[in-house]
């Protein structure tokens, strides 16, 4: 694929403003040469996360993240480069440009720009309908009655289709839009003699946007009771991809980042009624069962999602759907209850914008709404009916790690169930099959970062970890060469290091650091990790000899962590040695952190 020109890149990153890039994510306060702020990439009150605005880098000292301008966005927006690129040149209206473009390929980009271009005038041109039309006084009217303000519905551009049978079609033609891009767009349909028409007729036209905003296809409602069906969506076309997207995705981004939370819900109304209500974090599922990739969407936008669905059955059965594609994912589900049959849109009118917003805060883990649910369900008067509660619990509880919020859902079940709380915990330690597999899988989250080496290791959480331990090690011995390359010699790299890449890097660091670093020819897994640290390095640089002390502290309880489930596997050894060593090593990390900040506030 082609890409971006050296050039654009630094106009890009000349163009960004810094402050406004990262304050728009964490507040931010200046602090000498610097500015701090809360992490964004780990949970933290008091401030470690460091900006320099005017080289446009950033670190955390307490996380070990950091980076340029371009990876900030990499890692709020969850984009590969080449599209935080694109993002960044978009948001500050910078003209980019492909080095040797395939002829094929550019020809492509501009067909689709000009679907884009397509759907954009026509989002714009339904909104006009929506406001001016008499045609639309009715839609105006029962948004108006669903306590849907004009202000919320302009900033979520919906408009109205007219009854007409070619509006949409007439207009792009004049515009000189060919009947193949209209087509394409999804905004035609074809009749039995070949003619077109509109597709979308007589709807309120809701804009389905990607995660950067442009409007990609609608989901159009019925503007009257005797239309068939109520809901009609774009299909799939050159665009549109249903179960891509998360309505408001756009909109619901940066507030979402911020609190750290995301409120899922089910229909379009729902979703403006709750911005309006202030709940600017929240998105919707745009007519379809929730997707995988919507899942990923969901993850990159926040690390825990509630579900604010309908609490019918088929909204009971979308959150079990969502804990299915959730699981194995870092993200924390939880469940905000609804009393049935009502949706947020109405629970928002008859409850008000703060009723609303104190259900949302009163969400409950999504484990506690299984366990609830699973009670609810069985008749728990007779000996059957609690035998098939228990075993309707018992893969709920066996997935759960020992944890007070364990023991709080046993002693609620088990008062439900009209049983002692240990006697509960006996019939839910008898696995019907496979006998071991509730304590392995209550050990695998405590000592998550101690787990061995997985088959897929990119795909799982813990790795991820452990090679953010290693790479912030890694930024810091590069950012102080001296003290760097004595840590280096000083430390097992074999038993420290375990992701390859970095292994390598530390190898090769070991002997270099200090002078010119040169990665052998041809080997490019190499000379991208060292560029990789090598960009982080300057803001690292800030904490001094502390922050890398920190690092090397972090390495050593990883390590520790990784020998304690290696123990627990081989059934006990030195386990109590070993937690006692971890006990240790934290409070140390915690102390090199503080002395780090401090230096960090030294510098300024
Ligand atoms: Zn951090």
């Amino acid at each position: 694929m082609a890409r971006y020109t050296d050039d654009s890149i630094e106009r890009v990153r000349q163009a960004v403003d810094m402050l406004d890039l990262v304050g728009a994510k964490t507040e931010l306060k200046r602090s000498g040469h610097q500015w701090m702020g809360c992490c964004p990439f780990h949970d933290e009150r008091t401030p470690s996360f460091s900006v320099n605005v005017s080289e446009k880098v950033f670190h955390c000292f307490g996380c070990g993240e950091g980076g340029d301008l371009f990876r900030f966005v990499e890692l709020t927006e969850g984009l590969p480069f080449r599209e935080a690129l694109e993002y960044l040149a978009d948001r500050y209206n910078i003209t980019i440009e492909l080095s040797d473009e395939d002829p094929r390929a550019a020809e492509r980009r501009q067909q689709r720009d000009r679907l884009l271009e397509l759907l954009e005038r026509t989002a714009s041109w339904y909104v006009r309908q929506l406001w001016e039309s008499d045609e639309a006084a009715g839609p105006r009217a029962y948004l108006a009655q669903r306590g849907l303000d004009e202000q919320m519905l302009r900033q979520f551009r919906v408009g109205y289709a007219p009854s007409a049978w070619d509006a949409v079609l007439l207009a792009s033609r004049r515009a000189g839009y060919s009947e193949r891009e209209l087509w394409d767009a999804g905004l035609v349909r074809r009749g039995q003699k070949g003619n077109l028409y509109d597709f979308f007729r007589r709807r309120i036209q809701f804009p389905l946007c990607d995660a950067r905003g442009r409007v990609l296809g609608f989901g159009g409602r019925a503007a009257g009771p005797d239309q068939q069906p109520k809901y009609v969506n774009s299909s799939d076309g050159a665009v549109y991809h249903k179960g891509r997207h998360l309505f408001a995705a756009d909109l619901a981004r940066a507030a979402a980042a911020k609190a750290g939370q995301v409120v899922l819900c089910e229909g379009y109304t729902d979703v403006i009624a709750l911005h309006q209500a202030g709940l600017t974090n929240t998105v919707g599922l745009m007519g379809t069962a929730l997707t995988e990739e919507q899942v990923g969407e969901l993850a990159r936008l926040a690390p825990v999602v509630l579900l604010a669905l309908d609490a019918d059955s088929a909204g009971q059965e979308a959150m079990l759907r969502a804990a299915r594609v959730a699981a194995g994912r870092r993200l924390e589900l939880r469940v905000v209850t609804l009393p049935s049959g009502l949706d947020p849109a109405d629970l928002l009118l008859s409850e008000g914008a703060d009723g609303m917003r104190e259900r949302v805060a009163a969400s409950i883990p999504f484990v506690r709404f299984r366990v609830e649910r699973a009670l609810a369900t069985e008749d728990l008067v007779t000996g059957e009916g609690k035998d098939r509660a228990v075993e309707a619990l018992r893969p709920i509880f066996g997935d759960m790690p020992a944890s007070a919020l364990r023991d709080e859902l046993l002693d609620l079940a088990a008062e439900r169930v009209g049983v002692a709380p240990g006697k509960l915990g006996e019939w839910l330690a008898q696995p019907p099959r496979a006998p071991q597999a509730p304590t392995q899988r209550a050990a695998a989250p405590v000592d998550a970062a101690g787990q061995a080496a997985p088959s897929r290791p990119s795909d799982r959480p813990e790795s991820d970890a452990i090679s953010r331990v290693e790479r912030a090690f890694l930024v810091q011995c590069l950012a102080q060469p001296t003290e760097g390359r004595a840590a280096l010699a000083a430390a097992d790299l074999e038993r420290a290091i375990t992701t390859p890449g970095y292994r390598r890097a530390a190898l090769l660091l070991a002997e270099q650091l200090g002078e010119a670093i040169r990665v052998p020819e041809g080997d490019d897994e190499l000379t991208r990790i060292i560029a990789e640290l090598q960009v982080r390095a300057p803001q690292a640089a800030v904490g001094g000899r502390a922050s890398l002390q920190a690092e090397v502290l972090r390495l050593e309880l990883a390590a520790v962590n990784r020998e304690i489930a290696a123990a627990r596997g081989a059934g006990g050894a030195d386990i109590v040695g070993l937690a006692r060593r971890r006990t240790e090593l934290e409070a140390a990390v915690e102390r090199q952190v503080e002395e780090s900040l401090a230096q960090t506030r030294a510098t300024d």
